[in-house]
């Protein structure tokens, strides 16, 4: 239904040749018959494109189709999940707000947040976002937001996204989520109080590992009117505040812009997501499954498993098949190389849900440059791999990870 949905989904203009697919209109300018038509763009007055920095046609159409999939009020693509993501808090943080968050983060979102947001004055509150009296001490009049991931990559913890939004909700503060390891097509996160979304599409969106790119999603469910930094604007965009100002200043000014020929393969890539998804998570499932039974396997972190702590409030709110990463731990970082080094059908590579299944071990990648507190702080076990699975063939990947623990 989802695809056939998007497959229908027509342009607000076709394209002079009938082009099926939305073309790319890799211009950065657009010219205008009249001086006069040329102001009422400039000043907001016409529908017009001026300048792909601002808004381009092809991206344009990528970020309506994710309107389609993601039920949101507004969706605004970015150049990449990072940009997406610094773009949102240069909107609301100012020098003496905090964020409320958890060490449980990718790592350059922990890393914007302790070393670029910091140096501006913006304090970042790191607490344990599964205890809801811990979060609660946490927010003050200056809290900006509530920032959680809502499967946390790699340590796989899911947050309670219902009582941490009423929890945000009651004290006036928004829930903004990074929501890239579970797509629009398997759950909705507006069901669980979320109010901005943030997505890497440079993941499951893209598929084949394209391109780079993010989007803001903005659900419109939360009353900006006392935030700091939305309230000046409250007389020109009552009701989408937030959104005006992502739009007309920050991406405007920081320039972060998402490129034609991005959105152009990330739209192809919204066709087949749903399709993907399903195969890969299902392959991650049996993978997660048959690890558990090896003998050099410590532990497998997957909440899709019975087994896991997470199980229960992941099934009510991702369903049955929450994601296609698993992590899993071998005895140390010497045993995760070896086997990483003896397999031949997973690739060594950072990325999540390339079409192919990629291993990475991320102490020792992701987290390397990282000072020792900072790694103390983030926690990551040395015998930890993330696996990322692809689309091909389980029998074939269960096969390999026997022959790369000398198995067979
Ligand atoms: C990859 C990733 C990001 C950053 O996205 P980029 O497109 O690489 O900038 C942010 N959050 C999560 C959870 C990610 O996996």
């Amino acid at each position: 239904m989802i695809t056939s949905n998007l497959l229908n989904a027509s342009y607000p203009e076709p394209d002079v040749y009938n082009a099926l697919s939305m073309p790319i209109y890799h211009s950065v300018a657009f010219e205008f018959d009249t001086a006069e038509e040329m102001e009422a763009a400039f000043m907001g007055q016409a529908k017009l494109y001026t300048y792909s920095r601002i808004s381009n046609p092809t991206v344009e159409h990528f970020e309506e189709r994710i309107k389609v999939l993601s039920n949101g009020k507004f969706v605004t693509a970015f150049a990449s999940g990072m940009a997406a993501i610094s773009n949102t808090f240069m909107c609301i943080a100012y020098t003496g707000a905090n964020i409320v968050t958890t060490t449980r983060l990718f790592g350059n979102t922990f890393s914007f947040f302790k070393s670029s947001l910091e140096a501006f004055g913006v304090e970042v509150r790191f607490c344990d976002l599964l205890n809801m009296a811990e979060v609660e001490r946490m927010i003050d009049g200056n809290t900006c937001a509530v920032f959680t991931e809502v499967l946390t990559n790699p340590h796989l913890e899911v947050p309670d996204l219902s009582l941490l939004s009423a929890t945000a909700h009651k004290h006036g503060v928004p829930l903004i989520a990074d929501t890239t390891l579970m797509p629009w097509t398997a759950w909705a996160a507006a069901d669980f109080g979320v109010d901005l979304e943030i997505v890497s599409t440079t993941k499951y969106v893209s598929g084949g590992g394209t391109s780079l790119g993010g989007v803001v999603v903005d659900h419109a469910s939360f009353d900006w009117s006392n935030s700091f930094r939305l309230k000046p604007i409250a007389h020109i965009a009552p009701q989408d505040r937030f959104n005006f100002k992502l739009r007309s200043e920050m991406m405007r000014n920081l320039g972060a812009t998402m490129g034609p020929q991005t959105a152009y393969m990330q739209t192809i890539g919204l066709e087949t997501l749903d399709l993907r998804f399903k195969k890969a998570a299902a392959t991650c499932l049996a993978l997660a499954q048959f690890l558990q039974t090896l003998p050099e396997v410590k532990t497998v972190g997957y909440t899709g498993l019975s087994t896991n702590c997470f199980h229960k409030l992941s099934v009510r709110q991702f369903g049955s098949l929450p994601g296609a990463m698993l992590t899993f731990c071998l005895e140390n970082r010497a045993a995760c190389y070896a086997f990483m080094n003896r397999l031949k059908r997973i690739r060594r590579a950072t990325n999540l849900f390339d079409n192919r299944s990629l291993i990475i071990h991320p102490l020792s990648t992701i987290y390397g440059t990282l000072s020792e507190e900072n790694k103390q702080l983030v926690n990551v076990p040395d015998g930890l791999l993330r696996l990322s699975v692809g689309l091909e063939d389980s029998e074939l990947l269960k096969a390999d990870i026997l022959q790369a623990l000398n198995k067979r």
